[in-house]
């Protein structure tokens, strides 16, 4: 089984403290009032699974994810967010039985990336993910949309979804960055 595990955000919207959630297997529902940062939370999970899309994160720049202050509170010089993934099935491509993927992003626009606290790049962390059906192109996070898009677009893209799916998409990358050389 995969799943997740926790969640820690620290600076990241309307996060200023560090906020750790804990998830088990079971179902997890988030609720809370409109403006309460229910989006933010699973706007945290995409960015720290590698999301480059401003868009895709609801925002106009990459430094919008970083708590920009309030009238009470001074913004922040950085956003850092944890996610803890179970590996004890070792679905992952790693010796440990839990992975813990961080990225942080300082307001001078330079980022980090750690995978069990070992700093790596952004592509590790994109490889990370796939095949897994997790991260960018994964669809494990279905935002509105995306059925629709699942249901209407182009046979090519629809297949990129089932190649995700099949645990085949490095192969695809592999042969596009070959052919890029
Ligand atoms: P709804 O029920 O309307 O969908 P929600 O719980 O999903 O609401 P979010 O969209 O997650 O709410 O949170 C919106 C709040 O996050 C707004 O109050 C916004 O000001 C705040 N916010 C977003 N980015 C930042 C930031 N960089 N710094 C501080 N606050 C931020
Ligand atoms: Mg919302």
């Amino acid at each position: 089984p995969l799943y997740l595990k926790a969640l820690e955000i620290q600076g990241f919207k309307s996060f200023p403290d560090k906020t750790v959630l804990s998830f088990d297997e079971d179902i997890t529902a988030i609720v809370g009032p409109n403006g309460s940062g229910k989006s933010n939370i699973s706007d945290a999970i995409r960015w720290v699974m590698g999301e480059q899309s401003t868009k895709a994160l609801r925002g106009g720049k990459m430094e919008d994810v970083i708590f920009g202050g309030t009238q009470r509170r001074k913004q922040l010089g950085y956003a850092e967010v944890s996610l803890i993934l179970d590996n004890s099935g070792h679905v992952f491509d790693l010796e440990e039985s839990e992975v813990m993927v961080t990225r942080r992003y300082y307001r001078s626009g330079e980022s980090e990336y750690y995978i069990n606290r070992r700093s790596v790049r952004l592509k590790d962390v994109n490889e990370l993910f796939m095949d897994t059906g997790l991260g960018r192109e994964g669809y494990s996070i279905i935002g509105q949309g995306k059925i629709d898009e699942i249901l209407s677009v182009k046979s090519a893209d629809r297949r990129e979804v089932f190649e995700e799916a099949a645990g085949i998409s490095r192969f695809r990358h592999r042969k596009e960055e070959s052919e890029r050389k």
